[in-house]
């Protein structure tokens, strides 16, 4: 695959400075007050951290940010084209702001992200949504202080959407959601093409940060507080295939691993193709990598994976979790994505996905029935199953993974966990909640001055979805 991924260069990181000091001084002239600005953020990790770059760069233009849609000078919406659901709630949320766009004409609506790279939705905003002022693709983020000069001073509607492999922009200011927890992209796009998926088309192609960007990153991280820090990408297992010299993730993982500090590592996605035995081992073998395994199989038939373009069988995925739990052993948790559904599949194939389900012991699921995606190679494919009888097998896999989950987590009583205290907790008011290596809640009381530090926790009682813990004393 020739890929043309461009890195973006100071010039035009220069050149976009330059675009934030005149929308600082178009703002200044029509508001008296700092202006506020809502992000909303629908879909994964990615789009999260898509978005604090967003906020990063509103905020040096000099917005304030509100949860309020209604009281924002300018709304972004940054969408997610995954599934069908999620794109029917954008439509619903932007159309909600007609009126307060019309009463308010110096409100900028804008779109962004994965569903405005798909030429019929692009079209749909430009026909029937008049009143959204910018629209911007998923690789000109960067280029946001340019693009609202220009919605803010130009009359005509704005839309920016390059058909690009891809690029990297690195230096772009963040604002975090958390101050404990961060996310850190290592790489962007996807290059594995499962016939379901849109996100290849709408992201671009595999491409990494270098391995000196990222661990700089990490290191302002970790020295700013952040004690969990999950590296993102949609299959952080290809990372570093396309620089030069090569870098293996589990090398990187070791790498970052190895740094001075108080923190947690953890990682998504992996693609169970590339999830080699060295990362397995890695995480086995570094106490600061949570032992947490976030290993999708989409379905556990063989005709049906072969069918989705995912390149590995059961019995391969089933032989990586046996590796895991071997090696990593007994502080293993392992989640999951499941498809129900797709096109074809059969009753029979169904169960197959259900006797993995089984085998797996997973402590959670994500659960989605198959979504048809305009482009994809699924969206051609028969499709006889009825949307109800889909709708009754989910419940049956929601089911059965909830009896698993109860057993899991009956399991562990009694043993201790270093938990990171991430806030307060909701079994009453002096309780707080830690999250564990294997990404288990564990609630316990305590003062809220242990919030950001890691505790010895033993579960004392499993409940439904938490545990109930006590802190050991020290
Ligand atoms: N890159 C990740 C997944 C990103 S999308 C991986 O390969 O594991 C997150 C999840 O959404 C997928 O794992 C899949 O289970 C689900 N998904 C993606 N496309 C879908 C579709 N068209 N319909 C239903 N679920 C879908
Ligand atoms: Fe989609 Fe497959 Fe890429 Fe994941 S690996 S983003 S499911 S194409």
């Amino acid at each position: 695959m020739s890929v043309n991924v461009h890195k973006v260069t100071e010039e035009e990181l220069e050149e976009q400075k330059k675009y934030e000091k005149r929308v600082i001084s178009v703002l200044e002239k029509r508001y008296e007050e700092k202006p506020l600005a809502c992000v909303v953020t629908y879909g994964c990790q990615q789009n999260v951290a898509d978005s604090e770059k967003i906020k990063g760069m509103l905020k040096d233009m000099g917005y304030a940010f509100t949860e309020d849609r209604q009281s924002a000078k300018l709304v972004i919406f940054n969408t997610c084209a995954v599934r069908e659901h999620a794109e029917d709630r954008v439509f619903g949320n932007v159309g909600a702001l007609k009126k307060y766009k019309l009463a308010n004409p110096d409100v900028i609506i804008a779109l962004c992200g994965c569903m405005m790279q798909q030429k019929h939705i692009a079209k749909k905003i430009e026909e029937s949504f008049p009143f959204v002022d910018l629209v911007f693709g998923t690789h000109v983020v960067h280029r946001l202080p340019e693009l609202l000069y220009k919605a803010l001073t130009r009359r005509k509607r704005v839309f920016e959407l390059p058909d690009l492999d891809g690029v990297i922009a690195e230096g772009i200011p963040v604002v975090r959601d958390s101050d404990s927890k961060a996310w850190l992209p290592i790489m962007y796009g996807c290059n594995n093409f499962c016939t379901y998926c849109v996100v290849p088309y709408v992201r671009g192609r595999e491409r990494s940060r270098e391995v000196s960007d990222i661990e700089r990153e990490f290191r302002e991280l970790v020295d700013s507080g952040y004690r969990e820090i999950t590296l993102l990408g949609q299959n952080v297992n290809s990372y570093g295939k396309d620089l030069n010299p090569s870098v293996s993730f589990a090398q990187l993982l070791k790498r970052l691993a190895s740094m001075d500090g108080d923190f947690r590592i953890r990682f998504m996605t992996s693609h169970p193709k590339d999830c080699t035995k060295e990362l397995i081992d890695v995480m086995a073998s570094c106490d600061k990598v949570a032992k947490h395994l976030h290993l999708p199989f989409q379905s556990g038939n063989n005709r049906v994976l072969k069918a989705m373009n995912r390149s590995y069988t059961r019995e391969h995925y089933l032989s990586l979790i046996d590796y895991a739990k071997k090696t990593v052993g007994e502080a293993l948790s392992i989640t999951s994505d499941v498809i129900v559904g797709f096109p074809g599949e059969t009753r029979e194939e169904f169960e197959d996905t259900l006797s993995l389900v089984r085998e797996l012991g997973a402590i959670s699921l994500f659960t989605f029935i198959y979504s048809k995606r305009v482009g994809t190679p699924a969206a051609e494919m028969d499709d006889p199953v009825s949307y109800d009888e889909k709708s009754k097998w989910i419940q049956e896999l929601i089911a059965l993974q909830e009896e698993i989950s109860a057993q899991q987590l009956s399991t562990q009583k009694g043993k201790t966990f270093k938990g990171y205290v991430f806030g307060k907790g909701k079994l009453g008011k002096n309780y707080l909640a830690a999250r564990t290596d294997g990404n288990l809640i564990i609630e316990f009381e305590g003062g809220e001055r242990l919030i950001g530090t890691f505790q010895n926790i033993t579960v004392t009682e499993p409940l439904t979805y938490v545990l109930k813990g006590e802190i050991q004393k020290q």
